[in-house]
């Protein structure tokens, strides 16, 4: 059987970026080390660009891609809504999922947390260049106490069913504080209490949101008042209002965070231990014109991961962009930090460590060539990836 030892100008390793060392992988891309010098017996790799294992992206909706370019940018929380709502009984159609689905694979994504409301069945997966693991988070929400037992049968239904295939796994998840009523939560963390289950939920995304919670006022609450919703939240605290008997053991992914500030981080953190914080950059800017505070990554030391949303709010689902956006904008980020969010640090959001995220003996955790670094090992304009296991 080959071994092959790949050489390139830096290296992401479990410990960090490293030059001057080889990876060590099988044919099909199982890690054997990472050594100083190269094994005799290898077959030499060379490459111009970065080695990374591959990304892992934690936050994306595959079913909203054919809304691509269909909404225009900086609507704010409600704008965006109210059109998704509007176009969303459109069908995506199999060869948009199959193109979404193909970008993500060669952009080097081999893991996505997928939130889905319709949990339908994925294209067929064995067509795509690389696989991509696809969790899904089939989403609920009910603003009105009324809807709430339709909301909550439809769902343990599709929860109970096989598989749908293309989907790893199929974990039922709470949509966000503003759409969620009283009743749902109660329901949602009773039906979760006591075990580790795996939760994404968007928030504090916008500063509508606050508004709403903390005033009952702004777009959010007049988009409600237009469809004749009373919303009446359990606390004028999205993060509370959210939170449950039950939520202690769950493992949450906090989605978006641009509005949060450092007590919104002690309370969620206070309330769930195992939290982690997935960031959207890109979505942000589009739909908000805004971006998550900088000072979350000095907060949240390795528990910030990232994910590319939906292309109703993104212009690609490639993960690298994400990374240069932030360091376009925050150039205090390195290189290295936002390496590992995308990879080790999502891959432990998603809990897909065991098998992606590192350069660990034994894993298959992808291999994606970065390229177009600066020489000073920063992101460029034209940086970008191509998969190569
Ligand atoms: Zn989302």
């Amino acid at each position: 059987l080959a071994i092959l030892a790949w050489a390139a100008p830096v290296v992401l390793t479990p410990d960090g970026l490293k030059s001057g060392v080889y990876l060590h992988t099988t044919e099909s891309g199982e890690v054997l080390a990472i050594t100083d010098t190269p094994w005799s017996e290898a077959e030499m790799q060379h490459c111009t660009g970065w080695l990374i294992p591959g990304l892992v992206n934690a936050h994306c909706h595959l079913e909203l891609s054919h809304l691509c370019g269909r909404i225009p940018e900086h609507t704010g929380m409600a704008g965006f809504i109210e059109q998704v709502v509007s176009l969303r009984s459109e069908e995506p159609g199999i060869e948009v999922l199959h193109q979404a689905l193909t970008e993500l694979s060669v952009t080097g994504t081999v893991a996505v947390a997928d939130i889905t409301n319709t949990a339908v069945a994925l294209p067929a997966m064995p067509e795509l260049p690389f696989p991509v693991e696809v969790h899904s988070f089939l989403e609920i929400l009910a603003a009105r106490p009324e809807t709430v037992d339709a909301v909550w049968e439809r769902a343990l239904e599709l929860i109970a069913k096989p598989l749908p295939p293309g989907r790893a796994s199929l974990n039922l998840t709470l949509h966000a504080p503003y759409s969620v009523c009283t009743a749902l939560v109660q329901r949602y963390w009773q039906y979760v209490s006591g075990t580790d289950a795996l939760v994404s939920i968007h928030w504090l995304e916008s500063d509508e949101e606050r508004l709403f919670f903390e005033q009952g006022s702004g777009p959010i609450a007049e988009l409600y008042r237009s469809w004749g919703i009373s919303f009446a939240p359990a606390s004028s605290d999205p993060t509370l209002h959210i939170l449950g008997t039950g939520s202690q053991s769950a493992h949450v992914l906090w989605v978006h965070a641009t509005q949060a500030r450092p007590v919104d981080i002690q309370v969620s953190t206070d309330a769930v231990p195992d939290s982690w914080y997935v960031l959207c950059p890109r979505a942000n800017t589009y739909i908000h014109n805004t971006l998550p505070p900088l000072n979350l990554w000095h907060q949240l030391p390795g528990r910030i991961a990232l994910g590319t949303d939906s292309l109703a709010a993104n212009r690609t689902l490639s993960l690298v962009d994400e990374l240069k956006h932030l360091q376009h904008y925050y150039p205090e980020l390195s290189t290295e930090v936002l390496l590992q969010a995308a990879t080790q640090t999502a891959a432990q959001a998603l809990r897909v460590n065991h098998r992606y995220g590192y350069f660990k003996l034994g894993l298959c955790p992808g291999l994606v060539e970065l390229t177009n670094m600066s020489s000073a090992g920063r992101f460029t304009l034209a940086s970008g990836t191509r998969r190569l296991r």
